[in-house]
């Protein structure tokens, strides 16, 4: 759907954006039902040295306890990790969809740990009835870690 490709897009612009701040780039967008932007989230580890604080969980935090995240879709530019699987599970959204596969993006920028566990595989470890979609964009996804790789170089 091209609103969907026009949120991923946002959530892309986000990494790119925590990627020029020295974070691994990632961003993730959380929007309602009716099409309106709840919260943004961007990659914050390397910065605050806060290892969780990745763009789902800081786009959740930003949403604050009171949001009503029923039906809302959560954009990652990049396929969510367990935690934040699990997270956006605990939060109740309706729908995930990501950019770039986890396998893609750590064959560019590398990193440790990896779980060999996808977004898909957590959500639907769960009862929670929530969609899985992604891999979307191609090659528009990884461009943001292509960038970071030239920038910052390969995780150690
Ligand atoms: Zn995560």
């Amino acid at each position: 759907m091209q609103h969907d490709n026009d949120h991923l897009r946002r959530a892309i612009a986000l990494g790119e954006e925590a990627g020029r701040r020295g974070n691994r780039p990632f961003g993730a967008v959380i929007v309602a039902a009716d099409g309106t932007t709840i919260a943004e989230g961007r990659n914050e580890v390397a910065a605050s040295g806060v290892v969780t604080a990745h763009a789902e969980l800081a786009a959740l935090t930003a949403a604050g306890p009171s949001a009503d995240l029923t039906g809302a879709t959560v954009y990652a530019s990049g396929e969510p990790c367990p935690m934040c699987s699990a997270a956006l599970v605990w939060a109740g959204v309706a729908r995930i969809v990501f950019a770039a596969a986890e396998a893609d993006f750590a064959a560019i920028i590398g990193g440790h740990p990896r779980f060999a566990l996808g977004c898909a595989e957590v959500v639907g470890a769960s009862d929670a009835e929530i969609a899985v979609s992604g891999p979307h964009l191609g090659e528009e996804a990884l461009v943001p870690f292509r960038r970071y790789l030239e920038t910052v170089g390969p995780a150690a």
